[in-house]
């Protein structure tokens, strides 16, 4: 079983794929967060990274690729995978499928610019795993800037703020969106209402999932 989610920046993508893989007892894998552990190394490529992550503009895709495909050979996504925050171009999608990659399903949760504002700005992140918190809404964490999954501390990310949101944005706009008719013309893409509570949205997903795999 193979899954995309699309959405904005701050949509819940990070979120409802996390929920959603431990439901299929599949891996969601994040490109934001693979890239963010390179950060955190010594490796040659984390100042170049970094620079792209802190302006809010998409990193080369030909890195993304590469680090896409070695976590996609680890054994655990042999069952399948969700993919979180790839593909983010048309470009990209495309070299899925060379890849050899083809989805079953493509998930776009669309949410008003405004309330993504709200969201990213009130947004924590676990510095060890990437658990996703919010400290306005009923995903706040049992101990205050405590990750409840793994004990590790909470931060808000650097690109989470307004300047770089606006920007994250309007790549978003420019260059992802025109994905959802490049998957919609394959009648694999489904829309959900992500503004309504996390509850709602993940059982809407699961549904989706369960009549189309
Ligand atoms: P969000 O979707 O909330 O912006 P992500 O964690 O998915 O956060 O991505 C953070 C940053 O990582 C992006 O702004 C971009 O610089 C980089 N990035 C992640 N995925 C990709 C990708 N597929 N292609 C290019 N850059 C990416
Ligand atoms: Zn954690």
């Amino acid at each position: 079983m193979r899954i995309i989610f699309l959405g904005a920046p701050g949509s819940g993508k990070g979120t409802q794929s996390g929920i959603l893989a431990k439901t299929l007892d599949i891996p969601a894998v994040s490109t934001g967060d693979i890239i963010r552990n390179i950060l955190k190394t010594d490796d040659s490529r984390a100042s170049v990274l970094k620079s792209y992550i802190d302006k809010g503009e998409l990193v080369p895709s030909s890195v993304v690729e590469e680090l896409l495909k070695e976590r996609l050979e680890h054994a655990d996504c042999s069952k399948g995978y969700i993919l979180d925050g790839f593909p983010r171009t048309i470009e990209q999608a495309e070299a899925l499928e060379k890849m050899g990659v083809f989805v079953d399903i493509v998930i776009d949760i669309s949410v008003p610019d405004d309330l993504i504002c709200v969201r990213m700005l009130n947004r924590l992140t676990c510095t060890k795993c990437g658990a996703i918190y919010n400290i306005e809404t009923e995903m706040r964490p049992k101990v205050s800037g405590i990750c409840d999954l793994c004990g590790g501390s909470l931060k808000k990310r650097s690109d989470d703020n307004e300047e770089t949101i606006r920007t994250r944005l309007k790549v978003y706009n420019d260059q992802t969106l025109p994905l959802r008719n490049f998957y919609k013309s394959k009648n694999i893409l489904h829309s959900i209402d992500g503004s309504a509570d996390l509850k709602t949205s993940s059982e809407e997903i699961l549904k989706l999932v369960r009549s189309s795999c």
